[in-house]
């Protein structure tokens, strides 16, 4: 039976119907600007876009969440504290099985299913966005944790620079390597602009200032990586969010940094860096999964 999934992240909100087959049909999305007005308003919209009966939900949602309780207070979404997600969506959804997962856990059960990862046993599966979320899989299936944030490394801190992180620390993962945290370093060194895609077309370009403020995202990036693989005895790492989508002007320093640091992992086996096959795809249908897509 097709299932109803929702993607939180911070930049735009998804909705789409996912198949029996994995398919993704009556896609929407809305800026999370519009916060819970625009989201039950997306979500009733996408379910009368199909006759079918809807048992089922599947959240994935930017982090930190909390599956005991159904709230989640992404760090990247100031205006949600503590936002009971789950009971507004069940408000709306009587009737309905609600299941949620962290945004990158969906994109790596997804991609462990269907995509990059099929085959693997043990995984990493990362976002790189507006945020930098990740989730592993072990023995097959996604861990979840506590409260459901294994995996959640964005604000682990791997250096001593000032990196303004949202979440108020400093030195974090994310104050270094998410799309705007480049674009922030980047104009620190007098690169004009406010957009990643635009600051990686510049570094295609040539423009050193650009070059240098993605070399600095993933040096930091692989540094963390192999914190969290050699933590887990992981060896295949799947990568997606908007960031990526850059192309070899991000992979390819990001492939050589990450060999840089993999020192010690190399003396075993050298860690599979992948693209996500899924695209903008992953974090729905992975939502769909974890509630029971079969
Ligand atoms: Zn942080």
């Amino acid at each position: 039976m097709p299932v109803l999934a929702i993607d939180i992240g911070a930049t735009k909100f998804a909705a789409s119907i996912i198949t029996d087959s994995a398919e993704v049909v009556h896609h929407r999305e809305i800026p999370s600007s519009q916060l819970w007005d625009g989201l039950s308003d997306l979500l009733l919209k996408t379910r009368q876009d199909t006759n079918e009966e809807i048992s089922r939900i599947g959240i994935g949602s930017a982090g930190p969440v909390n599956t005991k309780t159904g709230l989640i207070s992404p760090v990247n979404i100031p205006g949600w504290r503590n936002f009971p997600l789950i009971p507004r969506i069940q408000e709306l959804f009587p009737s309905t099985e609600i299941a949620m997962v962290g945004d990158a856990v969906a994109l790596a059960v997804a991609e462990h299913a269907i995509g990059a990862g099929k085959g693997s046993r043990n995984m990493l599966g990362m976002v790189i966005s507006t945020g930098i979320g990740g989730g592993v899989i072990v023995e097959n299936k996604p861990l979840l944790g506590d409260y459901g944030n294994a995996g959640f490394f964005g604000h682990n801190v791997v250096g001593d620079y000032d990196g303004k992180c949202n979440c108020g620390r400093k030195g974090c993962i994310e104050g270094y390597s998410s799309g705007p945290s480049m674009v922030r370093f980047a104009n620190g060194l007098g690169w004009q602009g406010d957009d990643f895609r635009d600051l990686a077309n510049d570094a295609t370009s040539g423009d050193a200032c650009a070059i240098k403020a993605i070399d600095f995202g993933v040096e930091h990036l692989a540094k963390a990586i192999v914190n969290i693989t050699q933590l887990f005895d992981l060896h295949h790492v799947v990568v997606g969010g908007g960031v990526i989508e850059a192309g070899e002007i991000y992979w390819k320093p990001l492939e050589n940094a990450l060999a840089s640091h993999s020192t010690s992992l190399n003396l075993v086996e050298p860690i599979k860096l992948l693209r996500a096959q899924l695209q903008r795809d992953a974090g729905l249908i992975g939502a769909a999964m974890v509630v029971g897509l079969e």
